[in-house]
């Protein structure tokens, strides 16, 4: 899923012969984090359960890679890492302006071309992704799954999320409407909002949750006051049941997105939103005004 939840679109391709040959793992810079993000792209097909208008996933190309080879995934994983860690990453010259202060590796990133918790053994590719991660003596190192939340009700889901816990995990789910048919509007799908809302609230009792809310303009119409109203609803809903939200991250898109009827709100309309859910839900809420780089 991306919110720019996809690493792989702003990758710098370096090292050519280890980087550019790379089908899975991709280094990025990320402001935000403050270093390198490492992400991993679970889902090559390009395929999503979800159809969201402001996805940045180029589906007018065919990828390379229709599925994962496992083994060459986690290769290219500890080959990453060790780039980051030893400073290699540096020494391209895609890297080599990389400030100072952001020489430092943040986090291992699942997110990629779609769902991630779409891939059928989710649970075994995370726990072997952390176990490359623990032998490089990275434990304290973040794992982050940027997630649409849809698959979480999955068995193997269920214990990816676990595995995560394990392990410095951090799972930003996205959540950007508070109606089905704005839901519907937005992220184009037959899972039902309902089904959403429930793995969220279920997921954030177990552990604190980041929700990524990417809001827009849809045909010059940014969302409603009561569709806003109605989004601030849905999370006191799931902190009233339980759930734990770390944090209300609110966006709008930066790049090209899959639909031309979609356009970026203005940094005051992104202002307004986060004032709004500060107050309405008395949660931590954070502004970027494009994507999560
Ligand atoms: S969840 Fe939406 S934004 Fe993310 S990859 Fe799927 S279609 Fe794109």
């Amino acid at each position: 899923m991306t919110t720019s939840k996809n690493p792989a679109q702003s990758l710098h391709t370096c090292h050519e012969r280890s980087f550019r040959a790379n089908r899975f793992v991709y280094p990025v810079l990320s402001r935000r984090s403050v270093g390198i993000s490492v992400g991993v792209n679970l889902n090559p097909d390009k395929i999503c359960n979800f159809d969201c208008i402001y996805c940045q996933v180029d589906r007018t190309r065919q990828s390379e890679s229709t599925f994962v080879e496992t083994d060459r995934l986690l290769s290219e994983l500890e080959a990453v890492l060790r780039l980051v860690v030893s400073g290699e990453l540096y020494e391209a010259p895609e890297f080599a302006g990389t400030p100072a202060s952001l020489r430092r590796l943040n986090d291992i990133a699942f997110s990629g071309d779609g769902e991630p918790t779409t891939y059928r053994n989710f649970d075994e590719i995370i726990a072997a992704c952390a176990a490359v991660k623990d032998s490089l003596g990275l434990g304290d190192v973040k794992m982050v799954l940027i997630t649409n939340a849809s698959m979480f009700h999955r068995p193997s889901a269920k214990r990816g999320l676990e595995i995560l816990d394990a392990h410095q995990g951090e799972i930003w789910a996205k959540l950007e409407a508070g109606t089905e048919a704005y839901y519907q509007l937005i992220d184009r799908t037959p899972i039902p909002f309902r089904q959403i809302l429930e793995n969220i609230t279920a997921a954030a009792r177990v552990r604190p949750l980041v929700i990524q809310a990417l809001f827009m303009r849809v045909h010059g119409e940014p969302p409603s006051p009561e569709e806003l109203d109605a989004f601030c609803d849905r999370l006191n809903e799931i902190t009233a049941a339980g759930g734990q939200l770390k944090l209300v991250q609110v966006y709008t898109v930066a790049r090209r997105p899959a639909e031309d009827f979609v356009a970026p709100l203005s940094d005051a309309e992104v202002d307004a939103i986060v004032e709004l859910v500060r107050t309405r839900t008395a949660l931590p809420a954070a502004v970027f005004y494009g994507v999560p780089q």
